[in-house]
């Protein structure tokens, strides 16, 4: 598919216009960066599992009910999507306490709690995320109040079902972060999930060894970040269980069925 030309790079993604009218062609490179920005690295394959693993979590949750921007899956590491007015808020879904949590208000690592808790910062990167409360999204018109109720309930919703995904291959779901965004849709805005959901935006631990599979193994310098992705998505049967990225060649323009290999 003929990529447009580039509207926006971001630490982990390109984005490219797409074919047709509304649509986008979404990049996964192999860059990594950390602590806003001050860390950054090229992990070689991390875009080529990231694709996978968000378009089958993003699959997944359309097959729940929850809209999402993907359309399909193009090669190994291309997605399109639909183009969406991004709202500039993260929003964090916690079960275990841990990363920014503890370090801001000194609750000890590895606190359960009692109800998922959902947080909210201001995408803003030349102000490193800030952490904001409800009123200030409200007040700067960033979303509506009917808006964030529906974000919230989704944000459950989507915690709830990836909660049940992970546990059933053994990882617990500690955090992640979404983004939404809007389109319009016969003269309505209707509101979609966006980004990307993969161990870049997730806090993956093993149920049994609490082993970290996701990008705290870069921003902790803990090494093995690939063989830690491949794993969720072994376990996730995104990869064949002998699949490995190493054999899968880089930059090919086709999709590759990994369960084939
Ligand atoms: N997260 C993310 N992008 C961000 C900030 C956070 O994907 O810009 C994810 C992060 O991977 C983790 C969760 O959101 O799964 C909560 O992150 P936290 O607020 O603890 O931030 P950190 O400790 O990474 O600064």
């Amino acid at each position: 598919m003929n990529k447009g030309k580039k509207l926006y790079e971001g630490k982990a993604k390109i984005i490219y216009e797409g074919p047709e009218k509304g649509t986008a062609i979404q990049h996964f490179k192999d860059d990594a960066t950390a602590f806003n920005n001050l860390k950054k690295s090229s992990v070689e394959g991390k875009g080529i599992l990231n694709n996978r693993i968000s378009e089958h979590i993003l699959n997944n949750l359309n097959q729940i009910g929850i809209k999402t921007h993907l359309i399909k899956r193009l090669n190994m590491r291309e997605q399109l999507v639909k183009i969406v007015e991004i709202i500039p808020v993260e929003f964090i879904v916690r079960n275990i306490a841990t990363g920014s949590l503890t370090k801001k208000l000194g609750i000890t690592d590895g606190t359960i709690l009692s109800k998922p808790l959902i947080e909210y910062s201001y995408k803003n990167d030349d102000l490193g995320d800030p952490l904001i409360a409800k009123e200030h999204i409200l007040e700067f018109n960033w979303a509506t109040e009917e808006e964030l109720d529906f974000i919230k309930e989704n944000c459950l919703r989507i915690n709830d079902f990836m909660q049940g995904m992970f546990r059933g291959v053994g990882i617990k779901l500690v955090d992640f972060k979404l983004e939404f965004g809007r389109i319009n849709n016969e003269d309505k805005n209707e509101i979609l999930l966006a980004d990307e959901i993969s161990p870049d935006t997730c806090r993956l631990w093993d149920v049994i060894s609490e082993k970290k599979l996701d990008k705290d193994r870069f921003r902790k310098d803990l090494g093995n970040i690939i063989e830690a992705y491949q794993e969720v998505a072994r376990r996730l049967g995104i990869m064949h269980e002998k699949a490995n990225i190493s054999e899968v060649q880089f930059g090919k323009p086709k999709a590759v069925n990994l369960k084939k290999k």
